[in-house]
């Protein structure tokens, strides 16, 4: 199809970079979370509100009906809102039951599900996290979730393992952890929700000075900020990224549209 041939074999796309309900509802940055074509498992992480406008805006072109699997790292409306769109993708014309999703239990169960009773009828694999379990989307893919830490809602985040690729994690709205500079050590790229310049007391969210010291301990190449807050935003990603980056990490400040591959350089390639 026409996008195998505009994009790497394996790739993500922030199809948005608003972090905090603040920025989503102004839109200063889209909402849609991150698209991720990767070991054939095709779809979108935290598919928060505008997720399918983005997608089908996107150019070159990305089709819904191509996607297979969801992830949701948690059930915050920003993160959540499009999945069940994106499942109307997933799942159309389907004959059975089709794709796969990936979220936590309080997602789903409880009588408060983001995903719609009669959606999840449709889906063919509907998967909870476990920390440190492994999930399977695709022959070449799996997931590893790793516990967070925020605000009352179960949260995870996720190491994309291929087999003869490296591995590269996610890490979703979280207070810092001593656990990650463990379980992220062998990620040669690493995304992070960041939304704070310094740490808030009784804020679960990852902070500039926290991201700076857990990339001197697990050390990827590439390490790709998103979720930002006003005052990163005001800031400036240029301004982060010098600030950040050391002989042994470049430090990327995600925009709407920026495309990474994951075919080995972990390149920045629009945006
Ligand atoms: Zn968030
Ligand atoms: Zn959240």
């Amino acid at each position: 199809m026409q996008e195998e041939r505009a994009y790497p074999g394996n790739f993500i796309r922030f199809l948005g970079t608003a972090g905090t309900r603040f920025i989503m509802l102004s839109q200063r940055r889209s909402s849609g979370g991150i698209w991720f074509s990767c070991g054939g498992a095709r779809g979108v992480i935290d598919p928060g509100p505008g997720s399918l406008v983005r997608l089908c805006e996107a150019k070159p072109p990305i089709s819904p009906i191509s996607i297979n699997t969801i992830i949701l790292t948690h059930r915050h409306v920003d993160h959540s809102s499009d999945v069940n769109a994106l499942a109307e993708g997933m799942t159309l014309k389907a004959a059975k039951p089709r794709g796969f999703v990936l979220l936590t239990r309080d997602c789903f169960e409880g009588g408060d599900s983001v995903l719609m009773n009669y959606m999840s009828k449709r889906i063919k694999m509907v998967a909870f996290h476990e920390d440190g379990a492994d999930s399977e989307p695709a022959p070449d893919l799996s997931l590893e979730s790793v516990a967070h830490s925020h605000n009352g809602v179960q949260c995870f985040g996720v190491i994309f393992k291929r087999t003869c690729a490296p591995h590269w994690g996610l890490i979703s709205d979280t207070a810092p952890l001593e656990s990650f500079s463990k379980r992220y050590v062998g990620c040669e790229m690493i995304v992070i929700n960041v939304a704070l310049s310094m740490p808030k007391a009784r804020i679960d969210h990852m902070s500039l000075p926290e991201v700076e010291s857990l990339l001197g301990t697990i050390c990827p190449r590439t390490a790709v900020l998103t979720h930002m807050g006003n005052d990163l935003l005001d800031m400036g990603g240029e301004r982060i990224s010098r600030k950040l980056s050391t002989n042994r990490t470049k430090v990327i400040a995600a925009t709407d549209g920026m495309v990474i591959s994951l075919d080995g350089d972990f390149k920045n390639l629009e945006g």
